[in-house]
């Protein structure tokens, strides 16, 4: 079957542009999430440059080609640094957009110059595979868990790099190329296959949008709003896996019930809203001193649970000192004006999870330390009996 050159560019800028759409589409619903303005812009500039080579724009054909080629190496510029901005990492500086655009236009005109579309497309598909290449690893290193979208758009990109690779190569050795012609082939294979990738991206990036904002709501569920820290409902589900782990190899797991003293009274001197500043200021010190392993939960008004994993009942004694000390030392930073006629303090009951015990026996042998440490005078740790 011959297909028509030209006609197929065409169809190949539309279904491009339809993807454009999508992408366009996608970033005006979620305008918040960084990136998507970028892969948006990259798949306008790939349709462009698909209507350029099919239409020629007006221009000598090896004018129109070369413009082509250097908008595809733009759009996957853009598409690059919008993941990088997905992930939250820096963009590409406009130091490296001017260098890169720079050297391509060099290239293009000096290829020209020198008569030689053989150099410009060499050219070309190096650095094609350079920044997917670049895109794959991007995507392929260190992606967070459960984020199967993203693992594929980085094969999709492992692929294309390799595509380009073995598309240089075999310019390298186009007689036909090297003559100063297009071969029909080539471009016939490398037109398809750039639907295939836009189209898979395209899909791809839809997908990643959507496993994103499912973490984020998955996160608000399981989390308190003022402090950060876990829900009861989460800290009660990721408590279970942490007794069923620790049961698994035998290690120790505690628990520490925090309870801040004369929180009414914080409140009445400092207002509520001073109040809320005190939460927020244990939860932060909490997070500083916590293992990342460890799970913080607000169990409620000014009551916390941190669990413990490998970590004995003297060592989450230790743990519950730093924790008092930190906040007696920081918590008079927050009553500069002397407001409070006492220090801020906490009180800590501190259990062991026996062998065959449950989260909700652990936390009522913990409740009952930390009422002990009240009836003791509160500001002080107190372990819980077996
Ligand atoms: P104790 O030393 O015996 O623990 O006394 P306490 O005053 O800390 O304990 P109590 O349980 O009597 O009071 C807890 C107070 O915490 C009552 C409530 O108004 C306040 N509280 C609960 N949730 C919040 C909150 O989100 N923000 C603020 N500012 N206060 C809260
Ligand atoms: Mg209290
Ligand atoms: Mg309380």
């Amino acid at each position: 079957m011959i297909l028509d050159l030209h006609t197929m560019l065409v169809a190949v800028a539309v279904a491009t542009a339809c993807c454009a759409i999508a992408r366009i589409v996608l970033y005006i619903l979620h305008p918040g999430l960084a990136g998507l303005g970028y892969w948006a812009w990259a798949s306008v500039i790939g349709a462009a440059s698909f209507a350029v080579a099919g239409t020629g724009a007006g221009m000598p054909e090896g004018w129109s080609l070369s413009l082509a080629h250097g908008l595809v190496v733009a759009g996957f510029c853009l598409v690059w640094d919008g993941f990088r901005r997905f992930l939250g990492r820096p963009g590409l500086t406009s130091r490296f957009y001017l260098g890169l655009g720079g050297a391509a236009v060099v290239m293009i005109v000096g290829s020209h110059l020198a008569g030689s579309l053989h150099l410009r497309a060499t050219f070309n598909s190096a650095l094609v595979m350079a920044i997917s290449a670049a895109i794959a690893r991007e995507l392929l290193w260190r992606t967070p868990p459960h984020r199967l979208a993203m693992r594929l758009a980085g094969w999709v990109y492992f692929a294309n790099a390799l595509f380009f690779l073995v598309r240089g190569l075999s310019i390298g050795f186009d007689l036909e190329f090297m003559a100063g012609k297009m071969s029909y082939g080539m471009t016939v294979v490398a037109s398809m296959w750039w639907l295939c990738v836009t189209i898979s991206v395209t899909l791809c990036m839809v997908l990643m949008a959507s496993e994103r904002l499912q973490a984020d709501l998955n996160e608000q569920a399981s989390r308190d709003p003022l402090t950060g820290a876990l829900n009861r409902r989460a800290f009660a589900s990721l408590g279970e896996r942490e007794i069923v782990r620790a049961r698994r190899t035998a290690s120790p797991l505690s628990l520490l019930m925090i309870d801040m003293d004369h929180f009414k009274q914080i409140n009445d001197c400092l207002g509520h809203g001073g109040g809320d500043e005190v939460l927020v200021l244990f939860a932060t010190l909490a997070g500083r001193i916590l293992r990342a392993e460890d799970l913080f939960c607000r169990f409620g008004g000014e009551e916390f649970l941190a669990l413990l994993p490998s970590s004995s009942l003297m060592e989450a004694m230790g743990v519950a000192e730093r924790l008092r000390a930190a906040f007696s030392a920081e918590g008079a930073g927050l009553d500069s004006e002397g407001k409070l006629p006492f220090p801020m303090t906490l009180s800590v009951g501190i259990a062991a999870l026996a062998a065959d015990e449950d989260m909700e026996a652990a936390i009522r042998r913990a409740d009952a330390a930390l009422y002990r440490a009240k009836d003791l005078g509160r500001n002080r740790c107190e372990l819980a009996g077996g």
